[in-house]
C-alpha cells in the first residue's frame, strides 16, 4: 500500500478563516478568532480543482470543478432537504445557508452568508457546521462495477455480500446493497469492512442508521436521476454528528467525484462495458491511469494529458446540466 501523493497547502490567505486542514480534494478553513486546538461551531469547506484516481493526487487540476462539485452538492443538499418530495435530511450547511440555485445555475448564498465567503472562493465554498465525523465512508450500489466487479468475478460476492450468479461488469443489482468502508486516516488507504465492524466503530444503533438513511438518500436520488436519463450506479456519503447528537449528512454528497454516473439510454443499448458505462464522473480519469500508470503505482503519477482534463470537466458540466433542466 503506498502513501497518497502529498497535498499541496494552499497559498490563498482568506480573510477572517484560517486554514485547518486540507484532504485531497477539500480545504477546511476555521473562523481566524478561533483558538489553536478548538473546535468552531462553523467551517468554510473550499472545494478547489484538484483530482484524485487510487488515493493519489493527480496534476494538472480540472479547471472548474470545484465550483461545478460545491454547485452539485448544493443542489442535491437541497433535494435531499425536500425538495424532491421526501422527508428532510439533516445536512451540515450552516443554518442559515439555504443555498439554492438561480436562475443563472449558480449557488445563491444568502447576503449574511455571503460576506463570509472570501471573492476568491466564491461559488466553490460552503459554510458548514463542524460535525463529529465518522469514520466510515458509507458506499451504496445499485449496478456492479469497479472494486465490486473485481471482487464478484473472484468469488461472487461484495464486500461480503453474495449476488446471484451469472452478472456482468455494468449490470444493475436485483438491489442496492450498502457496503461501507473505513476511513483511513490521510495518507492511508480506505479499506472496505463488514456491516459488523462499522457496528464496532460506532455501535449497534448508529451503524443502522448509517445503512438506513445511506439506502434511503440512494434511493431517492436514483429516483430523480433516472428522471433525467441518468443512471446512478453508485455512491458514497460521509456522515458527522452535530451538537444535538442528529446524524448529520456531510462533506460533498452525490456529485461526480463520490458517484458514478452513467448515461441512461448508452447504458440501454450498450453492448461493451465501454459503451454502456458512458460515465460522467471521474471514471474517466481512473481508466486513464490505469492503462497509463499500472499498478503498484509507486512515485509521481503522470500528467493527466489535456484531453483527459477537457474530456472530465464537459461530462462534469454535462451532468449538471441534465439534472438541473426542467
Ligand atoms: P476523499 O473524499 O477523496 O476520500 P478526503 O475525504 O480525505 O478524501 P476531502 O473530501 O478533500 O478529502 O476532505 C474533506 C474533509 O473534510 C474530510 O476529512 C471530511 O470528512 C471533512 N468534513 C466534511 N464536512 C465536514 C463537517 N461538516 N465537519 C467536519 N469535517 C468535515
Ligand atoms: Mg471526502
Amino acid at each position: 500500500n503506498g502513501r497518497v501523493t502529498a497535498i499541496p497547502t494552499p497559498t490563498t490567505e482568506l480573510a477572517g478563516w484560517r486554514h485547518a486542514y486540507s484532504g485531497k480534494v477539500r480545504d477546511l478553513y476555521v473562523p481566524a478568532e478561533t483558538p489553536e486546538g478548538a473546535t468552531p461551531e462553523r467551517m468554510l469547506v473550499v472545494a478547489s480543482d484538484r483530482v484524485s484516481a487510487f488515493d493519489h493526487v493527480l496534476s494538472p487540476g480540472i479547471p472548474g470543478k470545484g465550483e461545478l462539485l460545491t454547485t452539485l452538492s448544493v443542489w442535491w443538499f437541497d433535494r435531499l432537504a425536500g425538495a424532491d418530495g421526501g422527508r428532510s435530511i439533516p445536512n451540515h450547511l450552516a443554518a442559515s445557508h439555504e443555498l439554492t440555485l438561480g436562475a443563472d445555475g449558480q449557488a445563491n448564498t444568502p447576503d449574511d452568508l455571503k460576506s463570509l465567503i472570501p471573492d476568491a472562493v466564491a461559488g466553490r465554498a460552503m459554510v458548514v457546521k463542524s460535525l463529529d465525523m465518522l469514520p466510515i465512508e458509507c458506499v451504496v450500489r445499485g449496478y456492479l462495477t469497479g472494486s465490486g466487479w473485481a471482487e464478484y468475478r473472484e468469488n461472487g460476492t461484495v464486500c461480503g455480500i453474495a449476488l446471484p450468479d451469472g452478472l456482468s461488469n455494468g449490470d444493475r443489482l436485483p438491489e442496492p446493497i450498502y457496503t461501507p468502508a473505513y476511513k483511513a486516516p490521510l495518507g492511508e488507504h480506505d479499506e472496505n469492512i463488514s456491516y459488523e465492524r462499522t457496528v464496532e466503530l460506532v455501535g449497534a444503533e448508529r451503524a443502522a442508521e448509517l445503512r438506513d438513511l445511506s439506502l434511503e438518500i440512494y434511493a431517492r436520488a436514483a429516483a430523480t436521476t433516472e428522471a433525467h436519463g441518468v443512471i446512478l450506479a453508485d455512491t458514497k456519503f460521509e456522515f458527522g454528528i452535530d451538537d444535538n447528537g442528529v446524524l448529520t449528512l456531510a462533506d460533498e454528497v452525490l456529485t461526480s467525484d463520490s458517484s458514478r454516473y452513467w448515461d441512461a439510454a448508452a447504458w440501454a443499448t450498450g453492448t461493451t462495458p465501454d459503451e454502456r458505462m458512458a460515465s460522467f464522473d471521474k471514471q474517466i480519469v481512473r481508466d486513464w491511469l490505469a492503462a497509463n500508470w499500472p499498478a503498484p503505482r509507486e512515485g509521481e503519477p503522470p500528467a493527466l494529458p489535456a484531453d483527459i482534463v477537457e474530456r472530465t470537466t464537459a461530462r462534469y458540466r454535462e451532468l449538471l446540466e441534465r439534472l438541473t433542466a426542467a
